[in-house]
């Protein structure tokens, strides 16, 4: 028997990542999963999820992270506090580095996630300064305020609803003249009266002196340019994925997404990937938790192996 600290390490504690290491409790693998930031993933930041089944009315992501991680942590989880700066996978016993230490393990599954894409229109000025990628967080700041959203898939156009709880006003600024998001969604969000639509138009800046006075717009079909007046910009144009550790150790897409097989077997034997760092059709709740499981059987079966 090789030696190892831990059968599984999994790195993420998203949903897929909370998923696998419930999974991997349950089949008594000596498991450790390593999160650098709280428990919950990008759910921790959903205002309201409706689409995951076995809630009829909906749960916060709060709440639904919440009862994730409890579930895991009573069948044995153990979760830490850790952020994985690179890994070490030449040999069979993984080596996964931390600030302070290593941890060797025989098998791993990467379920780091996504994060939200930037536009290069000031993030880094206006960051908590009126640009914002989470409505959750930031929305009660612009209580009876005008705010920009800007997307057509399903976050942008939910969140964007969830901003009219609080907004006087969102303009939607899509670069298509349809959106993508579910027909729900749409329906939902086109009989909002707070919300005007800004068709075939892409945000080409911000400005203002302490926080955000303007967003730029620019229609991508006629060229004219347009200033609106807003205190707020939300962005939810598309994810890239977490995978700055990776540092070409595994198999990826052209945009960096984990390729797997449909047991989530990367190209490296042991290393398994699970959620939406994956290459895959649909990144939702419920495609990380179905990759998460997959992923902690398929760690068990290559461990009895060993
Ligand atoms: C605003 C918003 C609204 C959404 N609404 C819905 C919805 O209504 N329904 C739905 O099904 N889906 C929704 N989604 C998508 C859903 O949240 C994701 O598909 C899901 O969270 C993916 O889970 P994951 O575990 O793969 O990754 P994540 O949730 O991204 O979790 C990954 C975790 O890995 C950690 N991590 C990353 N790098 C490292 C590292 N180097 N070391 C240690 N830890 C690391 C991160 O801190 C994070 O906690 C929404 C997403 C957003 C942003």
């Amino acid at each position: 028997m090789a030696d190892t600290d831990y059968d599984l390490v999994i790195i993420g504690a998203g949903p897929a990542g909370l998923t696998a290491g419930l999974y991997a409790a349950r089949a008594r693998l000596n498991v450790l999963l390593l999160e650098k930031a709280a428990p919950g993933g990008q759910i921790l930041i959903t205002d309201w999820i409706e689409n995951y089944p076995g809630f009829p009315e909906g749960l916060s992501g709060y709440d639904l992270a919440e009862k994730m991680r409890v579930q895991a942590e009573k069948q044995g989880l153990k979760i830490e506090t850790a952020e994985v700066h690179s890994l070490n996978l030449s040999s069979d016993i993984k080596e996964i580095v931390l600030k302070d230490r290593s941890i060797r393990t025989k098998s791993l599954i990467i379920a780091s996630g996504a994060s939200p894409k930037k536009l290069g229109i000031g993030e880094d000025k206006y960051m908590g300064k009126g640009i914002s990628f989470c409505a959750t967080c930031d929305a009660p700041f612009f209580k009876e305020k005008t705010v920009v959203a800007i997307g057509g898939g399903d976050t942008a156009v939910q969140e964007a609803i969830y901003l009219t709880k609080f907004a006087k006003k969102v303009y939607l600024v899509h670069r298509r003249d349809e959106l993508r998001a579910t027909k729900i969604l749409q329906e939902r969000a086109l009989a909002n009266d707070k919300i005007e639509f800004v068709w075939d138009s892409v945000v080409t800046g911000v400005d203002g002196f302490f926080g955000i006075e303007g967003v730029h717009v620019k229609n991508v079909k006629t060229n004219e340019e347009k200033t609106i007046k807003a205190n707020g910009c939300f962005i939810w144009v598309g994810i890239l994925p977490n995978t700055e550790f990776l540092k070409g150790s595994v198999k990826t897409d052209e945009f960096g997404f984990i390729i797997a097989d449909t047991k989530m077997k990367t190209s490296v034997p042991g290393v398994y990937v699970a959620g939406d760092v994956r290459d895959t059709p649909l990144r939702q709740v419920s495609t990380a938790v179905g990759d998460g499981a997959i992923a902690a059987i398929s760690a068990e079966h290559y461990i009895e192996n060993f």
